[in-house]
């Protein structure tokens, strides 16, 4: 395979990252974003690397034809808001990024003849009522609340992606990723890790939205991205969707706990209403991925949330 990707979302948390990891392989990549979501500060570090080309676009609108002279191998998806709080502010964008968006870039890998990587998410699994989430379960999402933005599109995305493999035969995957923490994150995204993290390092209290219960199960961004990266590199897996994250589940309020004891400026807990439509509990099941990808995460939370906090605290300057 010729070592050459295309990357939408370039520019966002995830997306620099798995474009660091791919550079770090040897790959010539092609990074897209439109900064709905970033800054073009999470490129620092990378865009001095003459492997590195960028295009500010819109996914939505962009011209394929102007991307063919470099010819890619495989085009990765990333591109779409992720945190609740962008994709309420946004619901249209995020509904085209991953609707009309996906259906440009797999446009884009049949043309060039490429592998199509989809980065979808844990939330087609809406609110759970099976515990591990598995890729067999079919999810349960109510397709007219706030959250149906991300949801529903992510879950079209899947089906088009899909589409595209049994009408034409394409090499496609999809990644549906859970909870992902780390540096580059944006302070005020709104994600419970920045929000905690940000809150302790300002002397202020932390915002517990209902009564804490509710858990999530965090997965530090190396992690994820590697998951990432042999799913969209490894042969032999065509048509597979993978689950990638770390399956060490926890409540809210515990996750305020650790981040209180690792920031002692935290000031407490604040409970706010719950958020509509909210998962009341989320954990992969990564049996699939340990498997086919000999993949599992390597990196404990608390060891995570330092190095983020350590970030946080560059970003803030506190
Ligand atoms: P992010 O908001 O940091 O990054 C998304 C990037 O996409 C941003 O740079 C944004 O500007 C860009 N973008 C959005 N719409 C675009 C468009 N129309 N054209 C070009 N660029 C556009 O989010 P992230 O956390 O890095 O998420 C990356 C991907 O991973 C998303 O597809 C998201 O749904 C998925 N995901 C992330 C998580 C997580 O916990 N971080 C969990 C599940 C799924
Ligand atoms: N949350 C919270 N306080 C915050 C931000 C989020 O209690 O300041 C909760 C949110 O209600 C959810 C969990 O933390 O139950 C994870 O939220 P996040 O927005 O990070 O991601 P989600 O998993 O909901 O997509």
């Amino acid at each position: 395979m010729q070592k050459r990707v295309i990357i939408t979302g370039a520019a966002g948390f995830v997306g620099s990252h798995l474009v660091e990891r791919f550079l770090e392989d040897g790959w010539e990549v092609l990074g897209i974003d439109n900064f709905i979501t970033s800054t073009p500060e999470n490129l620092r570090s990378i865009e001095q690397n003459p492997r590195f080309r960028f295009v500010e676009a819109d996914v939505v609108k962009l011209d394929i034809d102007s991307l063919m002279d470099f010819e890619p191998s495989l085009v990765m998806h990333m591109a779409s808001p992720a945190s609740p709080v962008d994709y309420f502010n946004m619901p249209i964008e995020t509904m085209l990024v991953n609707s009309t968006g996906t259906k440009n870039m797999l446009d884009l890998a049949k043309k060039s003849g490429a592998r199509f990587l989809f980065a979808s998410t844990s939330e087609v699994y809406g609110d759970p009522e099976i515990h591990p989430q598995p890729e067999t379960y079919w999810g349960n999402v109510n397709p007219i609340g706030p959250r149906a933005v991300y949801d529903e599109s992510k879950r079209y995305g899947e089906a088009i992606t899909m589409a595209y493999r049994r009408l034409y035969g394409m090499d496609v995957r999809i990644v549906r990723i859970f909870n992902t923490y780390g540096p580059r994150m944006r302070v005020n995204d709104g994600r419970v890790v920045s929000n905690f993290i940000t809150q302790a390092l300002t002397g202020k209290k932390l915002t517990i939205y209902g009564d804490g219960s509710q858990t999530r199960s965090f997965g530090y961004v190396t992690d994820t991205v590697e998951g990432i990266f042999r799913l969209a590199t490894y042969e032999g897996l065509e048509g597979e969707v993978v689950n990638i994250g770390n399956p060490a589940e926890i409540t809210v309020k515990e996750l305020a706990d650790i981040i209180m004891k690792l920031v002692p400026t935290a000031a407490g807990i604040e409970y706010l209403p719950p958020v509509p439509d909210d998962p009341r509990k989320r954990r992969p099941d990564i049996t699939k991925a340990m498997n086919i990808l000999k993949w599992k995460p390597q990196v404990p939370l608390e060891e995570g949330l330092k190095k983020t906090i350590d970030y946080f605290r560059r970003v803030l300057k506190t």
